[in-house]
């Protein structure tokens, strides 16, 4: 029988709500290195900002400073605190039968003698898993002696608008909910720890679980065992459970019968990966590049979508330019001409991103962007925002073609793994010369990250330099990934 940690989270039993299997492997397999992702560190960056100005809405709050993995020191501070009957505290432990738990904000009524928690969420919306979490954590709380009165989650408020961020939070009362599901809590503790004291790993099959409601860490791990490709043209985080079964047995085993259930595109993707071979329709190829007008434009955007909105008239979570690269192609396999523009500062970047774009662009022939319903709706916001380039730039929205959709119906080549985006295309169709892989910013939130940090005072000089250098080449190579790709169709 494996022996428990003293003390297990409340982020870590959550993992064994998700699946036993995660929390055992987190558990007890500690040599299985998981690497967090730049996505994940982008969230937990955003989670901590979002909760630190959720205490500015609490005057007098103490916080419990204990580093994260202190949790006995911890544990005393806020004991310490509650004696004190300190009136509102931040991030206060408590624990009960092994589980622990830290409160966001806690506020005590003198009046009543009990107590209000706050939970600060940075989503948009009040979502189901945010019940089981805050459950389990009042639950400990609960019975580690605190009384409790009124239990509320703050989330994000998506009607917010820069510069009146008092109105960031919507407050949602969850007492009543979460007293109906208390009594669902401890029989499911017991079957988490049960099946944590188990030998053996416990066998579980992939699935939904996998992907939601939070991305599973040992994703590869699993699939790798069955030996099933993840291939996201079938949305895995939302098909249904009777299509996973679909999905796993056609990717394992090709029959023609259960193919007629999937999709074209999802059925062309299965014999491609069973028969190892690349499909490719040439004909709708040149049909649909026929019909782009040179000189060609090819663009794209990097974006910052920040949960503190911090330009006026912005909302949490919209999306602003903050890069552009474009090349410019006048002819057929001509010659190209590169303009690009990145901001570096902590003002508005809207007013010479768009005045960069407009000198950048041609005043005719097409504009080449992959997934360009992204560019077309930046370009229309930025419409909205400057009346009086809203004209020449709406002027643009006409002329986008996109490559994706053209991809996505001739061509699949199983080194996408599944993926139609332009770092999977890429190095399946031009050559490994044209992958991200190694690149300082090689992913949209990796650029975010990197523009944090030129515009962040607490940045040496260098270090701003280097990521300016960074981001310049991560947008240049989406755009020149794009005139190769184009290449290549006109020549295929
Ligand atoms: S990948 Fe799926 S089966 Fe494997 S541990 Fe994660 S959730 Fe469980």
């Amino acid at each position: 029988m494996k022996q428990l940690p003293k003390l297990l989270s409340k982020t870590k039993i959550m993992q064994g709500y998700q699946c036993p299997k995660n929390l055992y492997l987190a558990v007890h397999n500690k040599e299985i290195k998981i690497e967090i992702t730049p996505d994940q560190q982008a969230l937990f960056d955003q989670g901590n900002a979002v909760g630190e100005f959720a205490r500015k809405r609490f005057s007098g709050g103490v916080l419990v400073d204990n580093k994260p993995w202190d949790f006995f020191g911890s544990l005393k501070k806020t004991r310490d605190l509650l004696r004190e009957e300190t009136e509102v505290i931040f991030e206060a432990a408590f624990e009960y039968q092994g589980c622990y738990a830290r409160a966001d904000i806690i506020q005590y009524s003198k009046a009543t003698k009990r107590w209000t928690v706050y939970e600060v969420k940075s989503s948009t919306k009040l979502k189901d898993e945010y019940i089981d979490d805050v459950g389990l954590q009042t639950w400990i709380m609960k019975n580690s002696g605190l009384e409790i009165e009124k239990i509320c989650v703050l989330h994000i408020n998506s009607e917010c608008i820069y510069p009146n961020l008092e109105q960031l939070f919507k407050e949602v009362d969850v007492t009543d909910i979460l007293n109906d599901k208390y009594d669902e809590i401890a029989p499911q503790l017991k079957k988490i720890f049960s099946s944590l004291k188990q030998d053996d790993v416990p066998n579980v099959d992939i699935g939904p679980q996998c992907f939601a409601p939070y991305e599973c860490s040992y994703k590869a791990l699993c699939f790798a065992e069955k030996n099933i490709p993840e291939l996201s043209v079938f949305n895995l985080p939302k098909i249904g459970d009777a299509k996973w079964d679909l999905y796993k047995k056609n990717i394992v085993q090709l029959t023609d019968e259960r193919l007629t259930e999937l999709s074209d595109i999802q059925t062309r993707m299965v014999q491609a990966h069973n028969k190892n071979e690349r499909f490719v329709n040439i004909e709708a190829i040149h049909q649909e590049i026929a019909t782009w007008q040179y000189p060609l434009a090819y663009l794209d955007f990097e974006t910052i979508a920040p949960v503190i909105p911090r330009y006026v008239g912005t909302r949490p979570y919209q999306q602003v330019p903050i890069q552009f690269s474009v090349h410019i192609q006048k002819e057929k396999d001509g010659a190209i001409e590169h303009f690009e523009y990145l901001h570096i500062d902590k003002m508005d970047p809207r007013p010479l991103l768009i005045k960069k774009l407009l000198e950048a662009c041609p005043e005719k022939g097409t504009i080449v962007a992959y997934y360009a319903q992204f560019e077309i709706a930046r370009i229309k916001e930025l419409a909205d925002f400057s009346k009086s380039d809203a004209d020449q730039l709406l002027g643009l929205v006409e002329r986008f073609k996109d490559p994706l959709p053209l991809i996505r119906e001739a061509i699949y080549d199983v080194g996408f793994g599944g993926s139609f985006s332009l770092k999977a295309v890429a190095p399946s169709l031009l050559g490994q010369k044209y992958s991200y892989d190694g690149m300082l910013v090689g992913n949209g939130t990796a650029a975010q990250r990197a523009f944090e940090e030129i515009i962040s005072e607490n940045s040496s000089l260098d270090r701003k330099q280097t990521m300016i250098k960074a981001m310049l080449e991560y947008c240049e190579q989406d755009t020149l990934v794009m005139v190769e790709l184009v290449k290549f169709l006109n020549h295929i």
